[in-house]
């Protein structure tokens, strides 16, 4: 066994802290989720060859997806300077704990994918913590990124409407006449119907009281 295990250089390790303390006062709480969504915006920006957070003009170069919803996509955002509201940030909930980096100019992505093992390790890392949270919180800003992550070079398919400087045309629903936008219509039999009247909505109408 290894006395010291091995981590990151100081320059990366004050990177990290930097953006753990922005990511967190923004998300609300310093959890491991924080950790673990800016150490792979680094990483997956910096196998890309970009700085994180990204700066302009850079920033439009890069689309981002991420896996899952609560803590580890806010943190994504805070780190990449990616936004869904500006669609440079996707999200795609497949319940997975990993982000896509998509480079447009070179059409190559790079999806990091957190190691299920990295949380056995934690203790290693932060013997000093008590709790598995103050250890995975410490221990993650200094496991080394191979040990944390698994990295794969990715083709996204992105529809130009998801773009994120498109602008597809408004389309009106043909059942409620509502303006369908982001290339969200629905073709149903020879209709085009908003996600709604075609009955692919999240909910369910409640019945009207009378
Ligand atoms: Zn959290
Ligand atoms: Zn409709």
């Amino acid at each position: 066994m290894d006395a010291s295990p091995a981590t990151i250089s100081p320059q990366r390790r004050e990177q990290i802290d930097n953006l753990v303390r922005t990511a967190a006062a923004a998300h609300g709480h310093l959890c491991p989720g924080q950790v673990i969504g800016v150490r792979m915006a680094i990483l997956g920006l910096g196998l890309l060859g970009y700085p994180c957070p990204l700066g302009y003009p850079e920033i439009k170069n890069v689309v981002g997806f991420v896996e899952i919803e609560r803590c580890l996509a806010d943190a994504v955002a805070t780190a990449s300077g990616l936004r869904l509201g500006r669609g440079s940030l996707k999200f795609v909930n497949l319940g997975l704990l990993a982000a896509t980096f998509h480079d447009l100019p070179s059409g190559r992505g790079v999806r990091v994918v957190s190691r299920d093992d990295a949380r056995a390790l934690a203790a290693d890392y932060a013997p000093q913590e008590s709790g598995d949270h103050a250890r995975q919180v410490a221990a993650y800003r200094v496991m080394p990124d191979e040990m944390l992550f698994d990295v794969h070079w990715v083709k996204v398919d992105l529809a130009p409407e998801e773009m994120p400087g498109a602008r597809p045309p408004k389309i009106p629903c043909q059942q409620c006449g509502i303006d369908v936008r982001s290339g969200q219509i629905r073709i149903v039999g020879d209709r085009r119907l908003c996600a709604v009247c075609a009955g692919q909505a999240y909910f369910q109408p409640m019945e009207e009281k009378d």
